[in-house]
């Protein structure tokens, strides 16, 4: 969500007439902070420390920072670094075109923060990074408690965009090139839920629901329906409200994509309780196993915290008992760490560094062992593979290409006789697996050139233009007003 955010921010300023500085020094800074991950602050003040000099050297040069870690500390930031001149929340990003052109007229720093949304974040422009593969919000904020997370105190409360929004996005997305979404929202599958009575909603949120299903499964649907829309994704959805139909809705709809990324935080019911997380390990583990019944091939991933306060060992050997059971693909790992503001930071239990940290080489121990043998399954399988942009970073080293196999494992193949670009599809066979990776050392079986393909190549040379910032979607049918956009459900201490 911070990725997407930052692609608005981009489409914002180029559409104010800003252009990209490419490998000068630019007359303008924006961090777009987060203040899930450990060390924000300390990364965000020491940035801004090795910016002074630079600016200090570089008159009328503007530093702004936006996101989550300024919703938090508002003017601290400009009292901590008087040298920032611009400090926006998250819920008006929108406005940072203006703030920095304040800043600059009345030659004083601007501090704007919002307690609620302004404009919601898909009605402005945006500066897509990816013309083959887009982002594409659902909902903004979180209605959840964990205990651990900082969101839904700067995000604000879950707003729904409305499936008519959401499927025009699409459709223009697609238009424009792009072969693959990603449906974002902190809990998507609570998508819905903020509609209120539906005999009184709108018919596109009627139609969304027809036949009982819930809103995020009709969603899935209708994204099948979109004509030239190869590959459907979406993060992240929460245990807790993750309903069969959406399986169902994943299983049935050819273009969703069978992968899967569900939290799961801890395996411990003692833990989840803690958290606030209000599923526990045998609800967790039958969702994985229903997904698995309808999707055989799926790939699932997950978010682990170690360590939360009062967490004992068998709470940890819970943990592990689930990642054995699910058989994750991958996961993204955490040691917990207190943020400053949440409950769990102020919790009795808190664990010494060795503990969590002898923990944490356990649990990845185990999940690589994992990762591998499950990477091991895919050898001598053929694939097909959405050609990526700089997903491989030794690709020049070892003359490979990289790329997206539908569950989303990335997968590194041997560059093709004919061209290939990203966003174009290949098919290759598996010849190597690698904890984290595949390979596909053999002659490329097929090349698809793809509209996502033209659409990368069209844009070559566009870099520092106009090019590529796609209007802000136009709201249909009620002001163009809701709520925060969040950052991800993955987030984790
Ligand atoms: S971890 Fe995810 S579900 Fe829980 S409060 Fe944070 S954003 Fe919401």
């Amino acid at each position: 969500m911070n990725v997407h955010d930052s692609e608005r921010l981009s489409g914002l300023l180029e559409a104010a007439g800003y252009v990209r500085a490419g490998g000068g020094e630019p007359d303008v800074v924006v961090f777009n902070t987060c203040a899930v991950r450990e060390n924000a602050d300390n990364r965000l003040y020491g940035n801004l420390g090795h910016l002074r000099p630079v600016k200090d050297g570089h008159p009328g040069m503007q530093i702004a920072v936006g996101g989550c870690l300024a919703q938090k500390d508002r003017d601290t930031i400009v009292k901590r670094a008087p040298w920032v001149d611009v400090v926006f929340g998250t819920h008006n990003i929108g406005s940072l075109p203006t703030l920095l052109e304040r800043a600059r007229v009345q030659s004083e720093a601007q501090v704007e923060i919002e307690e609620s949304l302004v404009t919601f974040p898909s009605t402005l422009p945006t500066r897509r990074e990816s013309p083959y593969a887009a982002w594409v919000s659902i909902s903004v904020g979180c209605n959840n408690t964990c205990t651990f997370c900082i969101v839904p105190s700067l995000r604000g409360k879950e707003k729904d965009r409305r499936p008519g929004e959401i499927l025009a996005e699409v459709e223009a997305l697609v238009a424009e090139g792009a072969l693959e979404i990603t449906l974002l929202g902190q809990n998507v599958n609570a998508y819905g839920s903020g509609f209120g009575a539906l005999a009184a909603a709108p018919d596109d949120v009627r139609a969304m629901t027809e036949g009982g299903q819930s809103a995020f499964a009709g969603l899935l649907r209708a994204c099948g329906g979109v004509e030239g829309l190869e590959r459907v994704r979406f993060t992240s959805p929460h245990p807790k409200d993750f309903t069969d139909d959406v399986i169902a809705a994943m299983a049935e709809t050819p273009n969703v994509m069978p992968s899967l990324h569900m939290p799961l935080q801890a395996g411990s019911d003692a833990v989840l309780r803690a958290m606030r997380r209000s599923y526990r390990q045998d609800r967790y583990l039958g969702i994985i196993e229903k997904v698995r019944e309808a999707m055989p091939d799926a790939a699932i991933t997950t978010d682990i915290i170690v360590g939360f306060p009062g967490e004992t060992e068998a709470d940890f050997e819970e943990t592990l008992h689930v990642v054995r059971e699910a058989r994750f693909a991958s996961a993204f790992t955490f040691q917990y760490s207190k943020r400053p503001g949440t409950p769990a930071a102020t919790m009795d239990g808190q664990l010494p560094k060795q503990v969590v940290q002898e923990r944490y080489e356990r649990l990845i121990a185990l999940q690589e062992e994992i990762s591998w043998a499950e990477n091991k399954k895919q050898l001598g399988r053929t694939l097909e593979v959405l050609v990526a942009e700089g997903e491989g970073r030794k690709d020049v080293a070892t003359r490979r290409l990289s790329g997206r196999a539908p569950d989303n494992r990335l997968v590194h193949f041997g560059v093709p006789d004919e061209p290939v670009r990203p966003g174009d599809m290949v098919t290759v066979e598996v010849t190597y697996a690698a904890p984290h990776h595949l390979v596909a050392d053999k002659p490329v079986l097929d090349v698809r050139r793809t509209r996502a393909g033209d659409a990368w190549e069209a844009r070559q040379g566009g870099r520092d233009g106009q090019k590529g910032v796609s209007l802000g979607m136009p709201a249909i049918g009620r002001p163009a007003q809701a709520d925060a956009p969040a950052s991800g459900c993955s987030a984790a201490p």
